[in-house]
């Protein structure tokens, strides 16, 4: 006796093989129905004998295909008719458009084997892709995921193609952006040429999946400074692309599996002494970024060219990376030599991600637009505009929230366009109006102002309420939490700036119990990139002779600019510029970097920092430097004891807090992995639960996802 069911599948199931999955199972067990791609998902129906019906729902969810990421089954009895046949169905609109976009996913080995196969109709074609790789989210125009609205819709499938497409039993069974030599987009320039202009140390604009990158020989030196040169970016590392990377660094699982992933990030890890590249790709820097090739022009560059490129953002400076090709020719013609370009439009841009083995620096391709839950359902569709360095947006659909891919430093008025333009991309391809919006509490940060503006309820959450909620939501977790946020910047309750915080939270609100004692910079901003006017004003703090010559000019400016900050970032800042380390920086947290890896691994005891009154006096550890490196103490031990100093202070902190039993810590200064280890460590000596970000940044990339979690809380 024949049975009919209707299957809703919700979550990641566009654009990652599943309806041909679906299709290959009903008709393996000689159902009939059909299955079609809708607004909200993948609706299916089948129709035969009741237990086969049950073996195809265990088998849908037991066998999906690796890239497709089920949310829910719902399951309905329909009344049978009689069908046999098993079809897929054209796609409908049916309003409610909630189904998830895949991210893009790097090249599969099936489709590298044709890449480099002779005999194959797709050899050295550099737009190569299938049901299991290719470009997803930076294609997509719109939902549901089909040709006709992604950037491919203007190349019309040849008749070989389309042979493949419509073959159930193909691996190209309507794998969207599926095309050929014959059929689909062409580069501007010959793979030949552009290899042969890298090769003679030309700097050449590649058009990559989210934007276009700036590429030269990583071992010519001469081009390496040509590039930092043109691009205006000082000594801030460079990433390198290379189908070697164990030739550059020194690789443990971890950093392995992160390298092959789906995703391909720029993994971080510790450059070989010997490594051969030139040495101004990461100037003063013990770690790399690496990355495989992970699309079929990138493997086809990285086999000719046979050595390691500088695969750097498209960009000047901090902007945001250029992806349209009048743009990039525009904005990068200065820069680059060359461009390797194609006809193939990037519907959005999107930044290589980052990521470390412990946490990412930067997440963004091959993660967005992946959803992250929320431990709270948002009652209402909301946006949150994050802070203004390593910008992101994120937008929020129920408990899921869509964080957006690396903005940039949102402090210019181009960076800021792009900010509008990115956000209405997001809520056209989520289909999302949101009632609600959250932003900084900052006075002048441009998404805030384009928050308050727009005539929505609003929530302000403070900076490192954020940062602390972040961590929490992250983890599953709403609170009550102590949280030790150490940054550079944060808008103050008061006004002033904070950024060395001890709070006890929950995503309802915080309470500051303790924090380091604000000194002035003077000079403001002008503090931040030259630590010594920082370290001069700690050293006056703590009565002990300043050595830089430019003080008694710039102490003047105490008296007109010198803003009083509490950020921990300063005094790491301010640390590095009395050890000689970095006294300008030209780049954000250079200094602080540098004094990391001048600490190492190096073993000492931790310096004394008094804490009084909820204040922690910083000064105290800018004394015991001073006094050290007067007795001509050893910097890297010097360096080390400050790390474990502070690590101890604002550990004992919290065990005076006591209460709650779980700490959060979140902020760009936990980048520093001594400082995370260090605090981590002496946090579960005291018997406390610490959690740590591990899907998001710790640094201001993760703020939007904080207020998000903020603001869906607020409405519970
Ligand atoms: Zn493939
Ligand atoms: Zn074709
Ligand atoms: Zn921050």
């Amino acid at each position: 006796m024949a049975q009919r069911r209707r299957l809703v599948v919700t979550g990641v199931v566009q654009g990652v093989g599943f309806r041909p999955f679906v299709y290959g199972l009903a008709r393996g067990q000689e159902l009939g129905g059909f299955v079609q791609n809708a607004a909200r998902g993948v609706v299916i129906e089948v129709e035969g004998a009741s237990e086969k019906l049950d073996l195809f729902a265990a088998a849908l969810i037991e066998q999906a295909p690796p890239l497709a990421r089920i949310a829910a089954l719902e399951t309905s009895e329909l009344e049978p008719c009689g069908e046999h046949e098993f079809a897929i169905r054209r796609s409908v609109e049916d309003g409610e458009r909630t189904a998830l976009v895949p991210a893009d996913i790097a090249t599969c080995d099936d489709c590298l084997r044709e890449l480099f196969d002779p005999s194959d109709r797709r050899y050295r074609y550099p737009f190569v892709n299938c049901t299991n790789c290719g470009p997803r989210f930076t294609i997509v125009r719109a939902v549901p995921y089909d040709r006709a609205s992604t950037s491919m819709a203007s190349f019309e499938l040849c008749d070989a193609c389309r042979r493949e497409y419509e073959d159930p039993s193909n691996r190209r069974f309507h794998a969207e952006p599926t095309c050929c030599p014959e059929c689909g987009p062409r580069l501007s320039l010959e793979i030949d040429a552009a290899v042969s202009l890298l090769r003679r140390g030309k700097i050449v604009a590649i058009k990559g999946l989210g934007g276009y990158h700036l590429a030269c020989d990583a071992a010519n030196e001469q081009a390496v400074v040509r590039l930092r040169k043109r691009k205006q970016r000082e000594e801030k590392p460079l990433a390198v692309m290379t189908a070697t990377p164990e030739l550059l660094v020194e690789l443990g699982a971890e950093e392995e599996s992160l390298l092959r992933s789906a995703e391909r990030p720029i993994v971080l890890a510790r450059r070989r002494s010997n490594a051969p590249i030139a040495a101004s790709v990461a100037p003063g820097n013990e770690w790399l970024g690496v990355m495989l090739p992970y699309t079929p022009l990138h493997h086809l560059l990285c086999t000719d060219f046979a050595g390691a490129l500088v695969m750097t953002s498209g960009n000047l400076s901090d902007e945001p990376i250029a992806f349209e090709n009048e743009e990039a020719e525009r904005r990068l013609g200065e820069v680059a030599d060359a461009f390797l370009s194609h006809d193939r439009p990037i519907e959005r841009r999107c930044e290589d991600s980052v990521v470390r083995a412990a946490f990412p620096i930067r997440r963004s391709r091959g993660y967005a637009p992946a959803a992250l839950p929320l431990p709270i359902s948002a009652r209402k569709p909301l946006v949150s505009t994050g802070a203004e360095l390593k910008g992101t947006f994120c937008v929020v659909r129920g408990d899921q929230a869509f964080l957006s891919p690396h903005l940039g430093d949102l402090d210019t008025e181009p960076a800021y366009r792009a900010f509008r333009t990115d956000l209405e991309l997001y809520l056209q391809m989520l289909a999302v109006e949101p009632e609600l919006l959250a932003c900084d509490l900052h006075p002048d940060y441009l998404t805030s102002k384009w928050a308050r503006g727009e005539g929505l309820e609003l929530i302000e959450v403070q900076h490192h309420h954020a940062h602390a909620a972040a961590c929490l939501a992250e983890n599953g977790e709403t609170g009550p939490a102590l949280a030790l946020v150490l940054d550079g910047t944060g808008y103050g309750l008061d006004g002033a700036i904070w950024g060395g915080e001890l709070l006890r939270v929950d995503l309802a609100g915080f309470e500051r119990v303790s924090h380091l004692d604000a000194v002035p910079l003077p000079g403001g901003e002008a503090a931040v990139r030259e630590p010594w006017r920082i370290a001069a004003a700690y050293l006056e703090r703590a009565e002990r002779p300043v050595p830089f010559s430019g003080w008694p000019r710039v102490r003047e400016s105490l008296k007109v600019n010198a803003p009083l900050s509490a950020g921990a970032g300063r005094l790491f800042d301010a640390v590095s510029a009395v050890l000689g380390v970095r006294e300008r920086i030209s780049y954000e947290g250079q200094a602080a970097i540098e004094l990391e890896q001048l600490a190492g691994h190096v073993d000492a005891e931790p310096y004394v920092c008094r804490h009084e009154d909820g204040l922690i006096l910083g000064a105290d550890l800018i004394a015991a430097v001073s006094d050290d490196l007067a007795a001509g103490r050893d910097r890297a031990e010097i360096a080390a004891a400050f790390h474990e100093g502070v690590a101890l202070v604002f550990s004992e902190a919290c065990g005076r807090a006591a209460e709650p039993r779980t700490v959060v810590l979140s902020g760009g200064c936990f980048q520093n992995l001594r400082l995370l280890s260090s605090t981590r460590r002496r946090l579960e000596k005291l018997g406390f639960r610490v959690l740590v970000h591990r899907l998001l940044p710790p640094n201001d990339a993760c703020i939007s996802f904080g207020q998000a979690a903020v603001a869906a809380y607020a409405m519970r």
